[in-house]
């Protein structure tokens, strides 16, 4: 994740210090020293849309699904590995009837909780049960406006369902933000969605790159073309600035494409080279794409992965051992490979200038499109001359 709020104008929230911690870049197990990684919890594949790119593949309720009593377990052991935060995800988390007590249990625990939800599901006191069971943010899912939306989420009315959920979260007081994923089909609505969290009063708006997992491995022809991903990130950035300048309270950042921060960095260093600097040594203290170290995933049966994106690559199960004995055993040669990654990527990412504030980006997509999970990101934008040695 790229805050490009923070790159651009030095704001400083939770996830900033997460992200720009002065040691993040030396962790093999965490975020920071002493603390777990960001854990998202797929806690259940069910879900009542069909979206085309879910990385989850979500679908009807697996029947091997953690019980709350074993969710409980996962979330002390959460707690006491000291994971910074828990991420409900799913499928619709909110499709499981323990949600709420489980999000509470966390909170009570220390973890602070996250809900990422297609918000169809939110009504006025479904928002209200949110706020009281202590969840910190709520990031709901938009791929457009309107039909554009709806025809990715595989259901006609969920673009005005989703709008009534965030505004239900707004009004309950809860931090509620727009989780948008480009992709060929719904880019050119970039500025629609900036008048959309205008217009709404959306605090937080997070465009996603297409990573190719679950059903998102048959978009691979729909993700953008290198120059739209550059116009796309020009507009990102030209807004984000435009905010700043009014002191509007907006949060942007860019997810799964870590090709951004040298991209943000190239940018200004022709415009203006000291905000380049800067930019540079707050990307250069996050250093990359953490999969494996500051990120981890658990999926609804309590497999653990890498992330979000690799759930076929399991590091083992919480049923058997706790999350924390999973997570630091490096004799998974996934896991080791990931925090070393440095000697094992090959082709453009191993000669890159920028491999210390990328770190190779996502080898899901690299798998995905090349059979091979240490081959270059074919989503890497940026061009040869760009990469080389300066
Ligand atoms: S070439 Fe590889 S390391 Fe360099 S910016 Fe692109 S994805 Fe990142």
């Amino acid at each position: 994740m790229i805050s490009v709020t923070s790159l651009l104008c030095q704001t400083n929230s939770f996830g900033d210090r997460l992200r720009y911690h002065p040691s993040s870049r030396h962790q093999k197990h965490g975020t920071s020293p002493g603390r777990g990684p960001v854990v998202v919890w797929n806690m259940t594949r069910a879900c009542n849309l069909r979206c085309l790119h879910c990385y989850a593949a979500a679908r009807e309720r697996h029947p091997g699904e953690l019980t709350t009593r074993e969710a409980q377990k996962l979330i002390d052991d959460l707690a006491s590995f000291k994971v910074p935060v828990l991420l409900f995800s799913g499928g619709e988390p909110l499709l499981r009837e323990d949600f709420f007590a489980l999000a509470s249990y966390a909170a009570a625990r220390g973890l602070r909780t996250v809900l990422s939800t297609n918000g169809t599901l939110i009504d006025r006191r479904t928002a209200a049960r949110l706020r009281e069971a202590g969840v910190s943010y709520v990031g709901v899912s938009l791929d457009g406006v309107g039909e554009t939306n709806d025809r990715f989420r595989g259901h006609r009315g969920a673009f005005k369902a989703a709008l009534e959920g965030i505004r239900f979260c707004l009004e309950a007081g809860l931090r509620v933000g727009i989780r948008f994923t480009l992709n060929r089909h719904n880019y050119a609505q970039l500025p629609a969605i900036f008048a959309l969290i205008e217009e709404e009063g959306i605090p937080r708006a997070c465009f996603y790159h297409l990573v190719y997992s679950g059903r998102a491995r048959y978009m691979i022809g729909d993700d953008l073309g290198h120059e739209e991903t550059r116009a796309a990130l020009d507009l990102i950035i030209e807004k984000t600035m435009e905010f700043c300048r009014r002191g509007a309270e907006k949060e942007i950042l860019t997810v799964d494409n870590h090709a951004d921060g040298p991209y943000i960095y190239l940018k200004f260093r022709r415009q203006d080279p000291q905000k380049a600097e800067e930019i540079y040594r707050l990307l250069r203290q996050n250093g990359g794409n953490r999969s494996g170290i500051a990120i981890a995933a658990v999926d609804w049966e309590g497999n653990v992965h890498p992330d979000q994106f690799s759930l076929h690559h399991t590091l083992g199960n919480v049923r058997q051992r706790s999350f924390g004995q999973i997570w630091t055993d490096d004799s998974h040669p996934t896991l080791r490979g990931l925090r070393n990654r440095r000697s094992l990527l090959h082709g453009r990412c191993s000669r890159c200038r920028f491999l210390e504030v990328c770190n190779g980006n996502f080898r899901s997509r690299a798998e995905a499109v090349y059979g091979d999970f240490w081959a270059p990101d074919p989503a890497c934008y940026l061009t040869e001359e760009e990469i080389k040695p300066a």
